[in-house]
């Protein structure tokens, strides 16, 4: 099926969609505006299906903003020797790259140095475990972008990364999937699914779910209505357990800290560092095109769902210490520029796993009727949508094959993608729309986002409140530039209300 409809998302199209389908019955709910449930979306909508997806907050205002913003090749799930899983993050990481949207994905050197007092054999281990990324790497065809892992001697290493101590012995380099940014592939999914017919209604809570429709409350409005459908999907994260009974997720807080990039050298590679007393445990650095480099990760068992998990100061503590072992000059809190964490939605033991990690997979449930989608990550959320929509369209009668493998998103269509220019790497063949939607100036002194992002996001993206327009210009990620785009912000969405 070709996309009939615009992909343009509003505040005046909501509206208009979410009275339509309180008067009708769709065939398919989706509850979750993350990259799982706008995927499902979006597969649902190209086979053919009638959707709608209701969303609490706005899209990506769960885990899916708060990722490492890495496609990535599950070179962890190897070291676990969980190859199923790694081979799947390949196979979709390759997609991503070469269909999907490859304007958001730019391929990123890791540094792995070998530093003195490491366990000895860590060599050895490292190079086995790249050995099978790299088989998984070529058996999914991921194209030369992704190179193969190599071993450098020391003064390159030094010169990949020159704020490394200077007795690092050499390091091996690999080259993985970095995402531009979580946020804005999300919001591409959901645009892309709304060009299929999908209504996106975001600031709609589900207040109760069963298997043929929901209570939801309109929090604009704040009124409160039923919306009624022939199935119904639940992929809501972390919060999936308090919508539906006998979903049992053990969430795990991840944390990062945004350390500013002239600290430490202005690194053009990402870099790992082994954690002190691991064999196999990393907290890795990553640069960002926009003057950060971001550091993570920590991985704790956690009993609270909150919507928005701080970082604590025994995190940042634990993550600038553990990266500043490997430096020259260790960096402090006073580098820092932001701070986020998010909970992975990771299955619990009572659906058959065992071990904590093993929960990285996905799973399709259904209790009383209600399909739950959960567990998984960002790269492979491709496959998740189809391995839910493939069982759920069954039972709705329709057996069109998934198309969502060679569907690119919007944006995806550009010739070439200038990776020095923030609206082609954010925005691929949109540019120019982007840049006629308002002024190309910086939204504020000393702020990477430009004015004419805001205005795109509330005329095309589906912003509403502030929070939404600061969300798809990643001002979130630093409360400086939140406070300083503030008053163009707050001007963008008064015009809504005109
Ligand atoms: C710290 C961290 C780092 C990660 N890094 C990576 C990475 O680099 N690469 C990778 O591939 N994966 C990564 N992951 C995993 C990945 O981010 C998640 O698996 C994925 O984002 C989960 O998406 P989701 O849509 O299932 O959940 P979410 O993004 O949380 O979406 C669920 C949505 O449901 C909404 N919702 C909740 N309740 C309701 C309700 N009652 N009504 C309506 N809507 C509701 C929420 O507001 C939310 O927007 C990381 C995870 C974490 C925590």
């Amino acid at each position: 099926m070709a996309a009939a409809m615009s992909d343009r998302l509003n505040a005046t199209r909501r509206a208009r969609e979410l009275d339509a389908t309180s008067r009708e019955v769709v065939d398919l709910l989706v509850v979750g505006g993350g990259v799982t449930g706008t995927g499902v979306a979006l597969d649902a909508a190209a086979r053919g299906l009638s959707v709608a997806l209701i969303e609490k907050s706005d899209l990506a205002a769960g885990t899916s903003r708060w990722s490492s913003k890495l496609a990535h090749g599950g070179l962890r799930y190897i070291v676990a020797g969980q190859i199923g899983v790694a081979w799947e993050s390949a196979v979709e990481r390759n997609h991503l790259v070469r269909t999907i949207a490859p304007h958001l994905i730019e391929p990123m050197r890791f540094v792995i140095p070998d530093l003195p007092g490491y366990p000895r054999g860590n060599r050895a281990l490292a190079r086995a475990g790249f050995g099978v990324a790299d088989v998984l790497r070529i058996a999914s065809r991921t194209p030369a972008q992704l190179p193969r892992t190599r071993w450098v001697g020391s003064d390159e290493t030094t010169r990949l990364v020159p704020s490394l101590r200077a007795d690092v012995r050499g390091s091996f380099v690999s080259v993985d999937g970095a995402l531009e940014d979580d946020a804005r592939l999300v919001v591409a999914i959901a645009r892309t699914a709304a060009s299929y017919g999908a209504r996106i209604l975001t600031h709609c809570r589900a207040l109760d779910v069963a298997r043929d429709g929901a209570r939801v409350r309109d929090e604009i409005a704040g009124t409160e209505l039923d919306l009624k459908a022939r199935a119904v999907v639940v992929a809501a994260g972390v919060w999936s357990g308090g919508l539906v009974d006998g979903v049992r997720l053990q969430p795990s807080k991840g944390a990062h800290v945004l350390v500013d990039a002239a600290a430490l050298g202005s690194p053009a590679c990402a870099f790992n560092v082994l954690v002190p007393g691991s064999r196999n445990r990393f907290v890795f650095a990553v640069p960002r095109p926009d003057g950060t480099v971001q550091v993570g990760l920590t991985d704790d068992a956690v009993e609270e769902v909150v919507d928005e998990p701080g970082v604590t100061n025994d995190e940042e503590t634990f993550l600038l210490d553990t990266l500043s072992s490997a430096l020259r000059r260790p960096v402090t809190s006073a580098d820092v520029v932001g701070r986020f964490a998010g909970l992975r939605p990771l299955l619990g033991q009572a659906h058959g796993e065992t071990g904590a990690d093993l929960s990285r997979r996905h799973a399709l449930l259904v209790r009383d009727g209600v399909w739950v989608l959960v567990g998984g990550k960002l790269t492979t959320y491709r496959r998740m949508a189809q391995d839910a929509v493939d069982a759920v369209a069954r039972s709705l009668g329709n057996d069109r094959p998934c198309p969502t493998i060679t569907l690119p998103l919007v944006g995806a269509g550009a010739a070439r993608v200038d990776r020095t220019r923030r609206l082609s790497r954010r925005f691929g063949s949109e540019e120019a729309s982007v840049a006629a939607a308002g002024e190309t100036a910086p939204i504020a002194p000393g702020v990477p986002a430009l004015r004419c992002e805001a205005d795109w996001a509330v005329q095309a993206e589906g912003a509403i409140t502030a929070a939404d327009v600061e969300r798809r210009l990643r001002l979130d990620l630093v409360p400086a530039w939140a406070a300083a785009a503030r008053p163009y912000v707050d001007d963008v969405v008064a015009g809504l209300a005109d």
